[in-house]
Order: structure tokens, then C-alpha cells, then sequence
């Protein structure tokens, strides 16, 4: 008979975690997705539902995680991932990095699965190196904002760590910088839905600050592939997965009117607090180690995010 591997994702009703959940199944696994639905979206996933290497459990990460079965591979994805969201969920966000890192942790010693952390660009903080490397610290405010996401992230990343030195589990770290693509929720409030929703309502685009801060925008099927290859590696610090072209917001923000055909005008908001004013991975590691980098440019990746949430915008409410 055939045994594919069984693979966890916390998360995986959520933008990554629905990929995550393509991606793992096109590539022979059998799929078990875990979320709670605090910021995804069973649409998401519907259309893997009747998949028999697909199967969904609704649970919350933070309290006992039970899975029947032999499991080879745990993903946590599981976390309010926006600012808007991690500012509304400032304690859910702390829970999951914390409390959920440990549950989904101790899953995978229980069942001997590799486990893989969804980190983030953001334990650089507001970095004061440029591009970012993984041996760089950060620059982190504790209390500040968005110190909710920032510091559960490096209290992950620490326990991810410890349970691979104390409990010889095979553990991965993944640093994610800005992904976007089909399924990024309309209402999230991270730059990329709000503009395009803007743009193609003929809306004002809300640029924080004077819009000179910097990302480096990845398209998520990119991602997936680098994390893919990151879980099959045998490489267990951390390793940065983005999209190395920088770009301002400002300039963002004109090339989604320019795309859409919008009428729409730059409106100057406040800068939020801690808002970083740069970021660019260095991909050296993941060149080096997974033989990988970002191939798809911005404009494509950008049309097909665009199809997406004009088909999306068609739907009737409610
Ligand atoms: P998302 O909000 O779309 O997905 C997160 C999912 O986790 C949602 O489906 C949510 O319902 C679920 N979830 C949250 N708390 C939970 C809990 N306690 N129990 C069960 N499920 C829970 O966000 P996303 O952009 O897909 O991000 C996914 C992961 O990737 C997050 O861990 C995030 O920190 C990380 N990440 C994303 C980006 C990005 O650019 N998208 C960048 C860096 C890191
Ligand atoms: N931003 C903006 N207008 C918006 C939403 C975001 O100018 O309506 C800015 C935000 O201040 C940040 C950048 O766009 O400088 C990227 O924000 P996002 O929330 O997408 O992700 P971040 O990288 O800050 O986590």
C-alpha cells in the first residue's frame, strides 16, 4: 500500500497555511490542517475538503493538541500575522508564539515528526543593519506595539531552539519577510489588499508616514517552494525566505494605481509606532543551502493577486 508522509499545519486555513496545504499534498503528503479561524477563512480550504489527503481539525494551538496517528512532520503557521490583526489579538498573539509553540513542539517529540517554525523578519525589529542576515540580533522594542508579535516570535524561535539541543527533535526556522498573493484577506490592513481594495474602489490610498520606509515583496508561491526545500534540508537555524527587491511604500502604492487603472490619489497617514523604516532579506543562506531564490518578479506576481481580488470584490455580500 502506499504511505505518504503525514504532515500538521497549524494555521492552515490561514493565507500561508492554505498554500502550505497545496503545496504539501501536490508533493505526495497527506495533510492534516489544525486552525481556530481567529483570522482565516474557511474558504481558504474548501476546496480541499472531500481530498482523501486532506483532513481539518478545529482547535486552538494554545491549549493540548491531540492528533491521531504517526505524524512525520508538524508546520506552525498558526498566528494573527497583520498588524491590525496582532494589535486586535495582542494576548491570542502572545498565547499562540508561546503557549502554541510549545504545544505543537511537544506534539512533535511525542510523534519523533520534524517540526518547522514560522518565524518572521520581524524579530529584526526596526533593523539597524540593511539587508538583514541571519546572524543579526534585531532591534526590537519589548513594549512597544507590536512588541505582541515581535518578542512571541523570538520566545518561539528560543523554544524551537532548546528543544532541538535538549530533545534532539529535528527542528527548521523559517524567517518569512512580506508574502502576498490570492487568499491575503481584503480587511487584513497590511499594505498590499488595503491598496489594491482602495484602488479598484476608487478610494483615497492610505500611505503611512511619507511612504520612503522599504519592503522587499514576495510572491507566495515562491515561498512555499523555499520552505519546502527548508523542511528537507537538514538545517536547523534560521534561514530567511523573501524577495530581495526593495521597494518604497510610496512607490508601492503608485504602481498598484498605475496596474489597477485607478483614479486614486496618495493620502499621507500617520506612521504607525515602531513601523520599520527598512527591509530586504539577505539571501545568501537560502542560495547557499536550499539552491533557491524568489522567480517570480513583482508585476506577475502582482496581476495574478489583482485577478484575485477583483473576482473576490465581484462576490455577492453576506
Ligand atoms: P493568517 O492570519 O492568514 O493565518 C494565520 C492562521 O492561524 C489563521 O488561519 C488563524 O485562524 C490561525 N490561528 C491563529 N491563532 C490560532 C490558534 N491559537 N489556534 C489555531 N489556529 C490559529 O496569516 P498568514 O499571513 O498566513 O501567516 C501565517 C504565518 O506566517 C504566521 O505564523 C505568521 O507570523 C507568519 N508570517 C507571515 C508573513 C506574511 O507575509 N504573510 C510574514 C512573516 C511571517
Ligand atoms: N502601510 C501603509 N498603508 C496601509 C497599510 C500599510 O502605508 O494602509 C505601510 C506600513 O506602515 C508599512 C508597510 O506599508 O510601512 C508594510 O505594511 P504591512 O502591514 O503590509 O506589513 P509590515 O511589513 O509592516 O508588517
Amino acid at each position: 500500500m502506499e504511505t505518504r508522509p503525514r504532515t500538521l499545519i497549524t494555521g492552515g486555513a490561514g493565507f500561508l497555511g492554505s498554500h502550505l496545504c497545496d503545496k504539501f499534498i501536490a508533493n505526495g503528503h497527506d495533510v492534516i490542517c489544525m486552525d481556530n479561524f481567529i483570522t482565516g477563512d474557511p474558504a481558504n480550504i474548501a476546496h480541499l475538503i472531500g481530498n482523501k489527503h486532506f483532513s481539518f481539525i478545529e482547535h486552538d494551538v494554545t491549549t493540548y493538541v491531540y492528533v491521531d496517528g504517526p505524524l512525520d512532520n508538524v508546520l506552525h503557521f498558526a498566528s494573527p500575522a497583520s498588524p491590525i490583526d496582532y494589535l486586535k489579538y495582542p494576548i491570542q498573539t502572545m498565547k499562540v508564539g508561546a503557549l502554541g509553540t510549545h504545544k505543537a513542539l511537544g506534539l512533535a517529540k511525542a510523534k519523533k515528526a520534524r517540526f518547522l517554525l514560522a518565524s518572521t523578519s520581524e524579530v529584526y525589529g526596526d533593523p539597524l543593519i540593511h539587508p538583514q542576515p541571519e546572524s543579526y540580533w534585531g532591534n526590537v522594542n519589548p513594549i512597544g506595539a507590536r512588541g505582541v508579535y515581535d518578542e512571541a516570535k523570538r520566545f518561539a524561535e528560543a523554544l524551537t531552539m532548546a528543544y532541538h539541543r535538549y530533545h534532539g527533535i529535528e527542528t527548521r526556522i523559517v524567517r518569512i519577510f512580506n508574502t502576498y498573493g490570492p487568499r491575503m484577506r481584503m480587511d487584513d490592513g497590511r499594505a498590499l489588499p488595503t491598496f489594491m481594495c482602495q484602488a479598484l474602489r476608487g478610494e483615497d490610498i492610505t500611505v503611512f508616514g511619507d511612504g520612503s520606509q522599504t519592503r522587499s515583496f514576495c510572491y507566495v508561491a515562491d515561498l512555499v517552494e523555499g520552505l519546502y526545500r527548508l523542511l528537507m534540508s537538514d538545517e536547523s537555524d534560521p534561514v530567511n525566505i523573501g524577495n530581495p527587491e526593495e521597494i518604497t511604500i510610496l512607490e508601492f502604492a503608485e504602481e498598484i494605481v498605475r496596474l489597477t487603472g485607478s483614479g486614486s490619489k496618495i493620502e499621507c497617514k500617520p506612521l504607525p509606532e515602531d513601523d520599520p523604516k527598512v527591509r530586504r532579506p539577505d539571501l545568501t543562506r537560502a542560495t547557499d543551502i536550499l539552491k533557491w531564490k524568489p522567480v517570480i518578479s513583482r508585476a506577475e506576481g502582482l496581476a495574478t493577486t489583482l485577478s484575485y481580488f477583483k473576482a473576490k470584490m465581484a462576490e455577492p455580500v453576506g
